[in-house]
Parts: C-alpha cells; structure tokens; sequence
C-alpha cells in the first residue's frame, strides 16, 4: 500500500470509528440522563467517560498524533482516567464527592497563588481578570457546602492500590506503569525515544541526542478505543444500561486487524 493509500485508508477507518463512538457516548448520556437524578454522580462519571471518549477522538481526528512521542502521553491519560473510574464506581456516592470537592480545592489553591502574585510589586502582569473568573468558577461549584483546600491524592490512595482494589492490576502493570514513562520523560523513554547510537565504533558506543521521526504507530488508536470502551463498560454495568447500538471498538478492531469475511472476536481483552 502506498503512502496516500494508507493515510486515506486511515482517514476512513477513523471517520467511521468517530461517528460510532459518538453515537455510543450520546445514547448513554440520553439513557443515564432519563434514569438517573443524582447532580454528583452524574456530572463526575458522566465527566470522565466525557474524557475518556474525547481523547480516542481526538486520535481519531488528528492521526498524526498517534506516533511514540505523542501516543503514550495521551494514554496513560486514559489509563490513569479509567482506574479512576473503576474506583469511584464502588462507592460512587462518596467518591464523586470527594473527587469533585478536591478538584475545587485545587482551584482555590491556585486563586490564592494568584493573588498573592498579583499582590507582588515585582510582577507586571495583570492577573485580576482569571482571578473573576476563577472565583466565579468556584463560587458556582460550590452549593452549600465548604471547600477545603486537600493536599496530596483526591483519594488519598495511591494509583496501585485504586487499581488494586478496583481488581484493574493488569491495567496498571501493562498499561499505566509503561505508559507513565513518557509523561515523566523518564529514561528508558528517552534511550529509546530521543537518542541514537553513535556510528563511530571507536567514540565507545555512546549515544547522541536527535530529533527523530514520529511515524503512525496505529496501535495506539486501537488501545485508545480499548480504553474508551472497557470505560463504557463500566458505566453501563453501574447504570445496569442495555445498549445495542453498534460498537465502534468491534468496528475498529475488525477494520484494523481482520482480512476480508473473517468474523470478529467476541473478547474485548
Ligand atoms: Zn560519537
């Protein structure tokens, strides 16, 4: 296949998966919406499959993202994200309160690092419009309960003992702990990512800093959709939803992996 060929091949592939998985996020929201009337839990679970299915999106829209720099970055995102999810949904009412009063609190963190940057002489910038719109931003979220500035996790638990406890360990070591190396830069991404060998044999083998290329890697769309879907999952097992509009993993998998009239996996692993 040519050049061309594979970019319009992938530009159909992703255009499909995209209308599917909007169409799967839309009815659920519809579904959960009619069923449901607490403001919490909805906004917080509602929110994070938001993300989870914005971001696949977002490598369905721009493939040019799905490269090793990129790629990895995105998805321990979505990695991080659904172990999140996985968590709350075992004790949904007090976890999405807990999630949604830290991240007010973050915020308040940061108005008051604000003002008192703007209270500074030294400082020029004139800082007083975000400090509106974040006290605005805050004053609606708040309702009638207290916002206490939280430090340290929103969970106070770590990534590995949520996804312990949620029984995601395989998520965690396979997917979040790797892809954890490119969002921190850490070595062994660097080594492989950034570097190449020297070709003079007698400098001892070391290694020179390079820009180097970013080619497709379509895998990650694949595992973005995984992730996206197994988030889906989640959500429809809590809500005990019965959906049976198309799968956009089932038609990513299937355009992605099989050769013309072989039938599709049932496993979503
Ligand atoms: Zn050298």
């Amino acid at each position: 296949m040519s050049e061309s060929d594979f970019r319009n091949e992938l530009h159909r592939i992703c255009k499909g998966y995209s209308d599917r998985l909007t169409k799967e996020f839309d009815s659920r929201i519809e579904n959960v919406c009619c069923t449901h009337s607490g403001h919490e839990e909805y906004e917080v679970l509602g929110g994070i499959l938001s993300r989870q299915v914005t971001l696949a999106l977002q490598f369905a829209h721009h493939p040019s993202m799905l490269n090793i720099h990129i790629g990895p970055i995105v998805l321990r995102s979505m990695v991080d994200s659904y172990i999140t999810l996985s968590w709350i949904i075992l004790d949904s009412e007090e976890r999405c309160r807990k999630f949604r009063m830290y991240g007010i609190g973050q915020e308040k963190l940061f108005l008051e690092h604000i003002k008192s940057a703007q209270e500074d002489e030294d400082y020029t910038f004139d800082y007083s419009a975000v400090i509106d719109h974040l006290e605005q931003q805050i004053e609606s979220q708040r309702r009638s309960e207290l916002t206490e500035v939280d430090i340290g996790s929103w969970s106070g638990k770590s990534t590995r003992d949520m996804a312990n406890e949620a029984k995601c360990m395989d998520v965690y070591r396979y997917a979040y702990f790797p892809f954890s190396a490119a969002t921190h830069g850490m070595w062994n991404h660097i080594r492989r990512c950034n570097l190449i060998p020297c070709s003079n044999p007698l400098h001892g083998l070391h290694l020179i800093p390079k820009i180097l290329p970013s080619p497709l890697i379509t895998d990650f769309l694949y595992r973005a959709a995984k992730y996206a879907r197994m988030s889906l999952d989640l959500i429809d097992n809590h809500y005990g939803l019965q959906m049976d509009s198309e799968s956009a993993f089932k038609y990513l998998e299937s355009e992605l992996f099989e050769e013309e009239g072989q039938e599709s996996d049932e496993s979503a692993e």
